[in-house]
């Protein structure tokens, strides 16, 4: 079954004329969970890569899988005031306004090769505050990787320009 199959998509959610593309389906699919799993981690399979980065929430659920796939460490990036230990925090755009994101300051070591993950793409902007985290505890961000690109909010295009090459696995257009 292709990947795009085992994904909902609830019309109107959480607000109206968004499309929410639920990958609760796919992850309560073995076959599937484990199929996307596989493809996203594939380029890497026997390359040397320190940490997985997910972002809250459902970067922690592919990312944590992915991680063990490569045998990497995982770095959870979550939103502001829910890590203990001391944080380095970046702003981030919203749809409206800005929020903050936050990364244990020890999560990262300079050099270390880290893939970012989470489940779908749309402006970027997420993933490019997630990026500035890691370069500023001085991560080599190899990659980006996400199950669902949405091309025309254009955000692949956006860490491209970062220099973050970006692997996704099913458009929504
Ligand atoms: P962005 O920062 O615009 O790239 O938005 C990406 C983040 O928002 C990801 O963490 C997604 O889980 C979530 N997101 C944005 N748009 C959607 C959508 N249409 N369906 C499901 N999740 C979305």
């Amino acid at each position: 079954m292709p990947l795009a199959a085992a994904i909902r998509t609830i019309p109107d959610y959480p607000k109206k004329g968004i499309l929410f593309r639920d990958i609760t389906t796919l992850l309560g699919d073995a076959k599937a969970f484990r199929k996307a799993v596989d493809e996203l981690v594939q380029p890497w399979c026997g390359g040397k890569i320190d940490k997985v980065a997910g972002m809250e929430a459902r970067g922690f659920i592919l990312g944590g899988a992915v991680a063990h796939q490569l045998s990497a460490g995982f770095i959870p990036i979550r939103k502001k005031g829910k890590l203990p230990h001391r944080v380095v925090s970046v702003a981030y755009e919203l749809e409206y306004g800005v929020d903050e994101m936050e990364m244990h300051e020890d999560a990262v070591s300079p050099g270390e090769r880290v893939i970012l993950v989470d489940d779908l793409i749309a402006t970027g902007g997420t993933a490019e505050g997630a990026v500035k985290l890691l370069r500023q505890g001085g991560a080599d961000v190899v990659a980006a990787c996400f199950v669902i690109d949405l091309p025309d909010l254009a955000g692949v295009k956006r860490l491209q320009a970062l220099g973050v090459p970006v692997r996704t696995l099913v458009a929504f257009a």
